[in-house]
């Protein structure tokens, strides 16, 4: 059988000139009296995708979703599935369904009575519902837990009743409000995986709305950053984490060292920039900043090594104070003093279980990093 990771490694339609997008959200606007939830924002999704919203509680994820399963109109601007417009077309027509956070089961029928619902509702003849729902059951592995009810489950299986039976009735995509927000960490982490091997097995688009940006990262193949309304960036986990577009999308998705500066010089390789107090860095990853231009350089805590002495090849070395340490276990985190009074975070995997070069609290240390460590932010 071929692993998940092989059958999503190769899927890339949005770099595609000639793919068709599925999902397309045209310079949409959503009032609520003078109030802009969203605004003038475009999107497009492809079909079996895994699409993420992220964003801080009131970006407007929620409603966003909201008008693509049709509980809400746009205020202006278009929504296309497959081609088609959909203003005007209730939800119950729209070949979406939505599964909310709060699961919404009923609390007096049984789980196979939960999953049959909707398809009953529908007028599936009751042989094909029987069949349906021992489908629907093995898929989310609760074949034994047919006959309870839901308090009889812990909140990890309720989800996968609510997953089974917005899936029963075989919609094209899958609206996810927070769908693991009920759940514990790990039970969280788990459910991810599941999801994401439910997502492939159905070939169904999914369009989930987290506020979380480890589960965004984890299970989509790409994200919308989101703020006040509006869409930050797209683009895949990766490409957000190391190329993100702005301070915001930095700052918003793990953590961050934000370098205020400017571009002294373009160079072949990239630029020399100075940041407050005299930091001088060079960069490879420039992007088209111009020499002169005000800019930040944004460096990941991983990307930046802490030791007692300069390091000799170092193009970028800063002297400063270990101010804090975090042992977390499996890393230990640096919060270091810089000579010019800004704090930097660098954080060093504990590959074995001693180090060479202790640093305790107060003592003079280095940070050093390459100059491919790091990118450029404009704005
Ligand atoms: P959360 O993570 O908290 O659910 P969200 O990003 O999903 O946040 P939305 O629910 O889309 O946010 O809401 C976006 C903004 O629109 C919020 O400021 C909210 O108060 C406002 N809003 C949403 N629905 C309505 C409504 N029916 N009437 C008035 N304002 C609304």
């Amino acid at each position: 059988m071929k692993s998940l990771g092989s059958i999503r490694k190769d899927f890339a339609p949005w770099n595609d000139s000639n793919a068709k997008p599925y999902i397309q959200f045209e310079q949409v606007t959503k009032k609520f009296g003078d109030f802009t939830a969203v605004n003038n924002l475009s999107l497009t999704i492809f079909e079996r995708e895994f699409f993420a919203l992220l964003g801080a509680s009131g970006c407007g994820k929620s409603t966003l979703l909201r008008m693509l399963a049709g509980f809400e109109e746009p205020t202006s601007g278009r929504i296309l599935l497959d081609g088609q417009n959909l203003a005007g077309i209730p939800p119950y027509r729209r070949p979406v369904n939505m599964m909310f956070q709060s699961y919404a089961l009923f609390p007096h029928m049984t789980v196979e009575k939960n999953i049959a619902f909707g398809l009953k509702q529908e007028g599936m003849p009751a042989p094909e519902i029987e069949k349906r729902v021992a489908e629907m059951l093995k898929l989310v592995k609760l074949e034994a837990f047919a006959k309870r009810k839901p308090h009889q489950l812990s909140g990890g299986q309720r989800q996968r009743v609510a997953l089974a039976r917005s899936v029963a009735k075989r919609p094209k995509v899958l609206l996810l409000d927070e769908p693991l927000g009920a759940l514990d960490k790990k039970l969280r982490e788990e459910t991810q995986f599941e999801l994401m091997d439910l997502q492939q097995q159905l070939g169904l688009t999914f369009v989930v709305v987290t506020h979380d940006q480890e589960e965004a990262m984890t299970m989509a193949d790409r994200i919308a950053i989101m703020d006040k309304g509006e869409v930050m960036q797209v683009a895949t986990p990766a490409e957000v984490y190391e190329a993100p577009a702005s301070r915001f999308v930095a700052s918003f998705v793990g953590n961050v060292n934000i370098f205020e500066g400017k571009v002294i010089e373009r160079t072949a390789q990239g630029a020399q920039l100075a940041g407050a107090n005299g930091v001088q860095i060079l960069v490879e990853n420039a992007g088209d900043a111009v020499a002169g231009a005000e800019v930040a350089f944004a460096i990941r805590p991983e990307k930046i090594r802490v030791s007692s002495k300069r390091p000799a090849d170092a193009a970028n070395a800063m002297e400063g104070l270990v101010y804090d340490i975090a042992y977390l276990g499996d890393m230990t985190v640096y919060h270091v003093k810089l000579d010019n009074g800004q704090i930097v975070r660098a954080s060093a995997m504990n590959a074995t279980r001693t180090t060479d070069d202790p640093l305790t609290w107060d003592d003079r240390a280095w940070i050093s990093f390459r100059p491919d460590a790091g990118v450029v932010l404009t704005r």
